[in-house]
C-alpha cells in the first residue's frame, strides 16, 4: 500500500515555496517575463540560492538539500505556479547536475556541485541538441577528438537553457568520427574554457525568464577527467537516457504547476464575474469546464508523483516518466487554453497571467523529448 500524505519536511518545504512564490515571484513575474531572453535578471536566482533551492537534488555532502524526486516535484510545482520560467531555470540546473550526481567522480562532484548550492547564485546548462540533432540524438555531430590526455571538442549546440549565464555546461559529443549513440560521451566544460562561445540568443514566446541560446564549441580543449560516466562504448548514451528519464518526470511537475495556476485564475474569475445576474461559475458549461480541468490536473499530478516515486525507489520508471511528461504537458496546455476562454476578452490580453500560462505551457510538449518521442518510448516498452 502507498499513501498520499506528505511528510512534515515536505509540507514545510511546500509552505516555504508557496510563501516565496506569493511574496517574491508573483509580484514581478510578468515584468521579468516581458524583458525576454536578451538579458537575465538574477534576482529570482538570488532568491532561490539564498534558500539553497537552485539545485535541491544535490547530495548533502556537496552542500545540497538532497531532495528526492518526489519532493523536488512538489517544489517545482509550487514555483511553476508563480513563474514557469523560474522553475525551468532551476530544473535546468538539476538536469545539468544529474549526470555528475549519477556518475561523476568525487573530484568532479567536489569541483562542480558546490557551485550550485552556494548562497551566491550559479547556474549550469545541459547541452545536447544540435541544429541537425533534435529528437534524433544518434545524429549528434559534435566531435570530441582525443589528443593525449585531452579532448578537443568542436560542434554547435542550440536552444540551450541557462547558456548565457551558466558557470559550466554538461555537453554531449561523440568521441569517434563514426558518430552514433555508442560513441556519445558526456563532458563537463567550465563556461570560461577558451573556444566555448555563445551564438544567437533564442527569443522564445514563453518561459522567458529562462535565457536560451546557441553554444559554439570551436576547438574546446578539456582534460580527459572532464568526461562523466566513463569511456566505454555506449556509456554517454546510457547516462543521457538515465538523465532524461528522471528529467521528464520533473517537467511533468512544472506542467502541473502551470495547469494549477491557470485553473486557480479561471476559478477565481468564474466566481466573481457576474453575467445575466449571477456568477458565471453557476452556468454548467463553465463549471463543467472547471471540473474537467480539476480532474485532469489531479491525474497529471498523480502520474508525476508516481513516476517520481518509482525513480526514488530505483524501480523501472521509464514508461511512467514519459507518460507523466506527455500527459501533464497536454493538461497544462488545455488548462491554459480553458482559462483564456473562461476569462473572456480579458483572457486574450497580452502580458497578462492568462497569456503567460498559455505561452509557457506550449513549450512543454517539445522539451525533454517531444510528446511524439514520449509515445515512441512508451510504445517500445509495451
Ligand atoms: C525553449 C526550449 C528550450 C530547450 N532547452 C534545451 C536545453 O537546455 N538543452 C538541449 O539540449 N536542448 C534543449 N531544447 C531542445 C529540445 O530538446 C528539442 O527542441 C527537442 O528535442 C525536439 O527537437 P527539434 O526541435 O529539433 O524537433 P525535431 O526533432 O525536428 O521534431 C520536429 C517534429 O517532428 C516530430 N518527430 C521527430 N522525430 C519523430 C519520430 N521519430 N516519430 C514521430 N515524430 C517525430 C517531433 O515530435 C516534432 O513534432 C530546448 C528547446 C526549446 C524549445
Amino acid at each position: 500500500m502507498i499513501g498520499f500524505d506528505l511528510t512534515r519536511e515536505q509540507k514545510r518545504l511546500v509552505e516555504k515555496a508557496r510563501a516565496l512564490v506569493r511574496e517574491e515571484i508573483i509580484p514581478r513575474a510578468l515584468e521579468i517575463d516581458a524583458q525576454g531572453d536578451d538579458r537575465f535578471d538574477w534576482s529570482f536566482a538570488e532568491l532561490l540560492a539564498k534558500h539553497n533551492l537552485l539545485c535541491p537534488t544535490i547530495p548533502r555532502e556537496y552542500g545540497g538539500l538532497e531532495l528526492n524526486h518526489l519532493t523536488t516535484a512538489l517544489l517545482l510545482e509550487e514555483i511553476a505556479q508563480g513563474c514557469a520560467g523560474v522553475a525551468t531555470v532551476l530544473n535546468t540546473n538539476i538536469h545539468a547536475a544529474s549526470p555528475i550526481v549519477l556518475a561523476g567522480t568525487r573530484e568532479q562532484k567536489e569541483a562542480f556541485l558546490p557551485l550550485l548550492t552556494s548562497s551566491q547564485p550559479a547556474l549550469a546548462a545541459f547541452a545536447l541538441t544540435e541544429p541537425s540533432a533534435g529528437s534524433d540524438v544518434g545524429a549528434i555531430s559534435s566531435l570530441a577528438e582525443p589528443d593525449g590526455d585531452e579532448y578537443v571538442i568542436t560542434g554547435t549546440k542550440d536552444y540551450i537553457l541557462n547558456a548565457s549565464v551558466a558557470s559550466f555546461f554538461t555537453v554531449f559529443a561523440c568521441v569517434t568520427p563514426i558518430r552514433n549513440r555508442a560513441s556519445l560521451r558526456a563532458f563537463i566544460i567550465p563556461a570560461s574554457t577558451p573556444g566555448l562561445t555563445l551564438g544567437r540568443v533564442r527569443n522564445k514566446v514563453g518561459i522567458r525568464y529562462a535565457n536560451t541560446s546557441e553554444v559554439l564549441l570551436d576547438g574546446v580543449r578539456v582534460s580527459a577527467y572532464s568526461m562523466v560516466g566513463g569511456n566505454r562504448s555506449g556509456s554517454g548514451y546510457l547516462l543521457l537516457t538515465q538523465t532524461l528519464d528522471r528529467g521528464r518526470a520533473l517537467v511533468g511537475a512544472v506542467a502541473v504547476g502551470i495547469a494549477q495556476a491557470a485553473y486557480n485564475l479561471a476559478l477565481n474569475h468564474a466566481r466573481t464575474r457576474i453575467q445575466f445576474g449571477k456568477p458565471i461559475v453557476k452556468y454548467q458549461a463553465v463549471s463543467f469546464a472547471l471540473a474537467e480541468m480539476a480532474t485532469k490536473i489531479e491525474l497529471a499530478r498523480l502520474m508525476t508523483w508516481k513516476a517520481c516515486w518509482l525513480i526514488d525507489r530505483d524501480q523501472d520508471h521509464t514508461t511512467a516518466s514519459s507518460m507523466a511528461k506527455w500527459y501533464a504537458s497536454e493538461v497544462a496546455l488545455e488548462a491554459a487554453s480553458k482559462a483564456v476562454e473562461i476569462l473572456g476578452a480579458g483572457g486574450y490580453m497580452a502580458n497578462t497571467l492568462a497569456d503567460k500560462y498559455s505561452r509557457d505551457a506550449r513549450v512543454l510538449a517539445t522539451v525533454e523529448g517531444t510528446n511524439n518521442i514520449q509515445k515512441a518510448i512508451i510504445a517500445s516498452l509495451l
